[in-house]
Order: C-alpha cells, then structure tokens, then sequence
C-alpha cells in the first residue's frame, strides 16, 4: 500500500522568507493537497549564530497570507514535535551514538586552526579543494586515525569535539530524484561533513534526515541549492537502517534574475525596483525596510498564481488558476529542470487579471478605507468597474481624482490642439442638448451626442476631445459617456459651462 503522503517546508528562521522559499511552501501545499496529505512546518534553527527574531512569525504570517498554511508543525500542533529543531534537541544524540556504534561515524577533534592549516598546506601544494575524507582524515585527529584509548582520554578530558559521517573511498551514490530522474555521485567527490558539535547540537544535516524520519516524510520537496546535500541525506538513511521508508527526493529549479544570469536575490529586487519578500520586513537590527508584495498591493491569489508559474506549468494554456485548481492541476512531473526567470510585467499581469476579475462592488469594498470624499458605495463601485480595465492594483483605481472633484486644471495639450475659436459655441449648444436630456444613461448620453455630431456635420474629434477636458480634466481615459452617467447630469452640466467660462476667460 502507498505510505501517506506527509510533507514539509522547513525554513531556517535567518531573516525574512525569500519568494523561492515561498514557491518551495506552495509546491509542498500543493502536492499535499492533491494527495490528501499533510503539510508539516518545521523550523530548521540548529545554527543559532544565524537565528533571526521575528523571522519565524514572518515565515507564519506570510504562508497565511498566500492560504497555504500546513495543517501540522510549529504553530499548528501535532503529534510528532516538538516542530522546532532546538526544542528537539534530546532526540538526535542517541541516533549519533548508532552511526559511530555502526562505525559509519567517528569522533574529531581538529581544531578550527589546524584545519585551517591543513587546507593552507594543500594550497601552497596547489591542490586548493582540501577536504576531510576518506584519506586525509588517515592523518588528522580522529577516532579513526587515534587509539581506542587515545579518543576515550579525550572524551574523558572534555576535549571539545565534532562527530564526522565516515564516507567510503570510492562508491557510488545514487537516488532517483522526481524531477531531475537518477542522480549519481561517487562518495570520492565528497567529504565526511560534521553531523554533530559538542555543544549537543546536531547540524543541518543530521537534524534534517532524523526528523524527516520521525515525521514520517514522504517526499522532500526542496529547492535545488540542496541537491549537493542529497547524496549525504541518502547514506544517512541508508547508514541509519531507514532506507525502506526514507523519502522521495524533489529537487526544485532555482528562480533566476530577469536576464536568466544567476540566482533572484534581494539586491536584484532593489536595483530593478520589486519585491522579492511576500510581506516587507524590517531588519531588528539595523531597521531597513524591504518591500513585500502584500504592501505592494498584490493580491495574494495573484501572487501565488504567479509563484506557481514559476518552474510548473499545466501543460495547456491557461494561466489563471485559483488555488484549488492548482491542487488539482499540480503535478511533481509538470514542475521543469532548468531555472524559471522571474518576470516582474508577468507578476503585474496576474495582478491586473485578479483585479480585472473582481466586480466594481467587490473592489470599491477594498478601496473604500483610502477615500477621503464621501461618496456612496455605489459611485465608488461605478468608478471601479470604469478604472479596472486601465489599472493593475487597487491603489491606480483612485489616480483619476475627476471622479470626486471638478477639475481646476485643463490637459494643456488637448487645450492647444482640439480647443478652436468656435469651440465655445459647439460645447454650450451641446451643453444645451443635454439639458432637455431626460433618460440620463450611457447610451442615452452616447445617441445624443452622436446625433448632434451629424446635425452640426462635425466629426468625433472635434467635440469628444474637448467634452473630456472640460467635464475630466483629461486628455485621455474611460469612455466619457460612462463617466457622464456616474457623474450625473446635473454635475457634467455644471462642468461644461464653468469650463467654458474658465477657457473663454483665460
Ligand atoms: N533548513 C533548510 C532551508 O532552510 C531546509 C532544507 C530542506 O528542505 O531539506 O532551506
């Protein structure tokens, strides 16, 4: 029988949550759901040097914005946690003790000082990769190259010490990875990482494939900067008699600058003017701000839609997916090799089609806090249905302040080229017609001004663009009937004939 799908996002809390580690969450959510599964949120702090306040409530905050939040791990409950790796600390020394007992680890006792000399001798030898392997720890100081008696003295002594993964020569590694297909690496190109400090603290990797175990993982859904670490996670399991139910590896494809040159980072955001967090940050130390796509007027549904784009496609055209169509639709085998080049326009268009989708009802509720006028909703929500199709955030929806206020300034341009000495005259005959005009509605104010046009044999731009300026301000927008119609009557008549006085004066 397939075991359960159970899988998890595990960010180590160092700072704010890029927009890859963002995707890798959703990916995970996604599959989840799809399979009925769980999704499990670890926090992965072995390394305190690096730990970042705030920045696990950031990581919460932000998957609850996108709707992707995990159904078990720190912050939801569970009954495999504690769901944070230093709170878990008690649990990984006994599997430790196994790899050494197994002799598939050993005890170190280097220095940082003579390690560093040990990699200096190698350079001036103009071998530059030095690595604590299979050969060099022969002559290093360790369990391995030291008597029984020699490393219990040390233990005894208190001497501080690292325990090493004790790697073969020369053998190879292989696993299949879900979306790159066979991997292979032979153990000679890699080196006996540290799994375990004396302080008590596993590192990244031994606390990784420990819990990943006791968790019962299904399947690692990760980013690609960790595939060199994959060949080492599948020997632990492997060392560690848990091969038979050790997870699937997938490996994600980076997300690229917009010129495809290199990993998306946060310098990229800045210099090419967007976000590259999902919410802005401030930095506890130095209080820097850095924008999110949330402050930015996203929509998180468009976000996520976006984020989902970047490495997986469906496979047909669409493009517009809700988040339940994505859990649908996503598959591991549909999610791409090569990297996915961010798209700042692209992320925009999600936004503009979101926006698009919504009615003007919908968006004047949203808007309705920015406005200082009072207006009732249904102006508001008429504004928005005729400013959507021109805007991709709900902020652009209030740029034409037309809507709440007479214009005092006219479009120069459109004054200097449609404004004629006749000009005056055609607008108050105009201005006349509408006067009498009983059924004020778009159409009504469109067949009016259309049968003036032919009556006075004038064509469209010698009127339309001058009724625009007069009643908006403008040279150009939404179509000036529309507008006539929110705006009323009586309000367009009064800024017809106070225009033309303006114009006529000036
Ligand atoms: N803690 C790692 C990170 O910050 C997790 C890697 C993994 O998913 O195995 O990305």
């Amino acid at each position: 029988m397939d075991r359960r799908v159970r899988v998890r996002f595990a960010p180590s809390p160092t700072g704010p949550l890029h927009i890859g580690g963002v995707r890798t969450a959703l990916y995970n959510y996604l599959f989840a759901k799809k399979h009925g599964g769980d999704f499990i949120l670890r926090i992965e702090d072995t390394d305190q040097t690096r730990f970042v306040k705030g920045a696990e409530e950031y990581i919460q905050e932000s998957l609850k914005w996108c709707g992707i939040e995990p159904n078990e791990g720190q912050g939801y409950g569970g009954d495999l946690g504690p769901y944070v790796q230093s709170e878990r600390k008690p649990m990984y020394r006994q599997y430790v003790d196994q790899l050494i007992e197994a002799d598939k680890a050993y005890y170190a006792f280097d220095t940082a000082e003579e390690l560093n000399e040990q990699r200096e001798n190698a350079k001036k030898q103009g071998l530059p990769g030095w690595q604590y392997n299979a050969v060099t720890r022969q002559y290093l100081k360790n369990s391995t190259s030291l008597s029984a008696d020699e490393v219990q003295e040390k233990l005894y002594a208190g001497e501080p010490y690292v325990v090493r993964i004790k790697l073969p020569r020369n053998e190879e590694v292989r696993f299949h990875d879900e979306i790159r297909g066979w991997v292979v690496v032979n153990t000679a190109n890699m080196d006996d990482k540290v799994l375990f400090k004396s302080d008590g603290m596993p590192t990244y990797h031994m606390a990784n494939i420990v819990d990943d175990h006791l968790m019962k993982i299904s399947h690692v859904i990760r980013g690609e900067e960790w595939l060199p670490s994959a060949p080492l996670h599948v020997l632990l399991y492997k060392y560690l008699g848990w091969e038979d139910t050790a997870p699937k590896f997938a490996h994600l494809p980076l997300i690229l600058k917009p010129d495809g040159n290199g990993k998306l980072s946060k310098r990229d955001g800045d210099r090419l003017g967007f976000p590259v967090f999902p919410l802005q940050w401030t930095d506890p130390k130095t209080g820097d701000i850095s924008s999110g796509y949330r402050e930015n007027g996203y929509f998180a549904d468009a976000f996520v839609n976006m984020l989902a784009f970047l490495g997986w496609n469906p496979g047909t055209p669409q493009e517009i997916f809700s988040l339940e169509e994505l859990c649908e639709a996503f598959t591991l085998e549909r999610v791409g090799k090569s990297g996915s080049k961010f798209d700042p326009d692209k992320t925009k268009w999600f936004n503009q089609q979101y926006l698009r989708e919504k009615s003007g009802a919908e968006l004047a509720e949203l808007i309705k806090p920015q406005i200082g006028a009072d207006v009732s909703d249904e102006f508001l929500a008429g504004v928005c249905e005729l400013m959507k199709e021109r805007a991709s955030f709900t902020h652009e929806l209030l740029a034409d302040n037309y809507f709440f206020e007479t214009p005092s300034e006219f479009d120069e341009k459109t004054i200097r080229k449609k404004w004629k000495e006749h000009t005056p005259q055609i607008i108050e005959e105009l201005t006349a017609k509408y006067e009498s005009l009983n059924n004020w509605t778009s159409a009504e104010i469109e067949k009016t001004f259309k049968d003036f046009l032919t009556e006075k044999e004038l064509g469209m731009g010698a009127v339309l663009p001058n009724f625009r300026v007069l009643v908006t301000g403008k040279g150009m927008g939404p179509s000036m009937f529309q507008i006539s119609e929110l705006l009323g009557k009586e309000e367009v008549i009064k800024r017809l004939k106070s225009g033309i006085e303006k114009l006529v004066q000036a």
